[in-house]
């Protein structure tokens, strides 16, 4: 059994409170933690540290645990500079474009996606994500999106299927028809590389009867569920997500006051919802769109996800950072409520309590900042703050 020790620890943000210490990040002074076989074994003052085969020296810096991004969209081909140029100099975005990324990949062999998921991947690791959620729904074909999965299997066990991510345009004049390819055949190629199932609930996309009849059938496939909701304008997405049992309803920019009474009625005994409110603002940067307001859903008790989004569209970004930053700036969310919302919130999106928190058990997945306290994530935005990042104990 190979041991490693992270000494030095001058700020631990555990997500663990204890007897109430330490605030919700559950922050720790002045401590140690101790790695065996890429789990979290041990935390306590630094004094008291056992004896380990190697030893990481944090120099007196903060420690959090690893980013959970659980949104992104990383299995495509070609990117979209011109229409972002363009929505910069006035065109609106109305997701039309996804249907320019589907040629692209179509197009694209095995290798070049495969390649673009592990550029991604890696960029999003050296900026402190070691959980990332990956989704399909660039191929929109049954090969294109078994593929898509499988190669997102290979470096994450958070894979989404996504087929009704558009109608592609073969199946424009008769989107029900679509609707059953991806329920049947398409399912079926997807599901043993999928762990969930997301529908894009908006107009211009899928309307509440085919998501419904989507997350139902993936359901039944043994898929989790969970929802691109409330975008663009009010639709039926979040409501519907209450209802079907999401772990997670995602962007939450257009929202009623039913759609938050839903996300409050699905609290749990352990003060979180059962269905989190997962908010994207780098898709809102990027589009020049008004944020979601995640302090009408925070003061509501609704459980808040940070996430990226990241995609060749909407929110070019792998970076949760520059997202928590956006939460604290543009969002009202204080530094505090972002970090865990970037990171617990993420691992509860997920239904994980292995990831997002640094506790005896927990994985071993952490991140050591070029400074001296999580706060700094928000008040230094756009600076490399990750100097060194562990994932299942090992340094990257
Ligand atoms: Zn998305």
């Amino acid at each position: 059994m190979s041991s490693l020790l992270v000494d030095d620890i001058g700020e631990l943000v555990t997500n663990d409170p204890v007897g109430g210490e330490g605030g919700p990040l559950g922050v720790r002074r002045d401590v140690a933690l101790l790695v065996e076989d890429g789990r979290v074994a041990w935390v306590g003052p630094a004094r008291d540290a056992p004896a380990a085969d190697r030893r990481v020296d944090a120099g007196g810096a903060a420690v959090l645990p690893g980013f959970v991004d659980s949104h992104a969209h990383l299995v495509f081909a070609g990117d979209r500079a011109a229409e972002f140029a363009a929505r910069m100099a006035g065109q609106p975005y109305t997701g039309g474009g996804i249907r320019t990324t589907v040629g692209a990949t179509r197009a694209a062999s095995d290798d070049e996606l495969r390649a673009t998921v592990r550029r991604l991947r890696d960029e999003a690791l050296r900026q402190g994500t070691t959980t990332i959620e990956i989704k399909s729904g660039y191929g929109l074909t049954v090969a294109d999106e078994a593929r898509s999965l499988a190669i997102a299997a290979e470096v994450s066990e958070e894979t989404t299927f996504l087929g009704a991510h558009v109608v592609p345009a073969e199946y424009a004049d008769r989107p029900d028809d679509y609707v059953g390819l991806v329920c049947g055949p398409m399912l079926a190629a997807a599901a043993p590389h999928a762990r969930w199932i997301d529908v894009f609930c908006e107009r211009g996309a899928f309307d509440a009867d085919h998501t419904r009849a989507i997350l139902t059938c993936g359901q039944a496939a043994g898929l989790g569920v969970r929802v691109h909701a409330n975008q663009l304008g009010p639709g039926p997405g979040v409501q519907l997500g209450v209802e079907l049992g999401a772990a997670s309803v995602d962007h939450c920019t257009h929202l009623t006051d039913t759609d938050v009474d839903a996300l409050a009625s699905t609290r749990l005994d352990n003060g979180h919802t059962a269905t989190v409110a997962t908010l994207l603002p780098g898709a809102e940067f990027s589009t020049r769109s008004p944020y979601p307001d995640a302090r009408r859903l925070l003061d509501a008790g609704v459980t808040v996800a940070l996430a990226t989004d990241c995609n060749p569209g909407s929110s070019y970004t792998s970076s949760m950072p520059f997202c928590l930053a956006l939460a604290v700036r543009e969002m009202r969310m204080t530094p505090a409520e972002a970090v865990w919302a970037a990171t617990a919130g993420g691992a509860r999106a997920l239904r994980r309590d292995d990831v997002g928190v640094l506790r005896p058990g927990a994985r071993a997945d952490l991140m050591i900042l070029d400074a001296p306290s999580h706060l700094h994530l928000a008040y230094r935005p756009g600076v490399p703050l990750i100097r060194q990042v562990l994932r299942n104990g090992v340094p990257q």
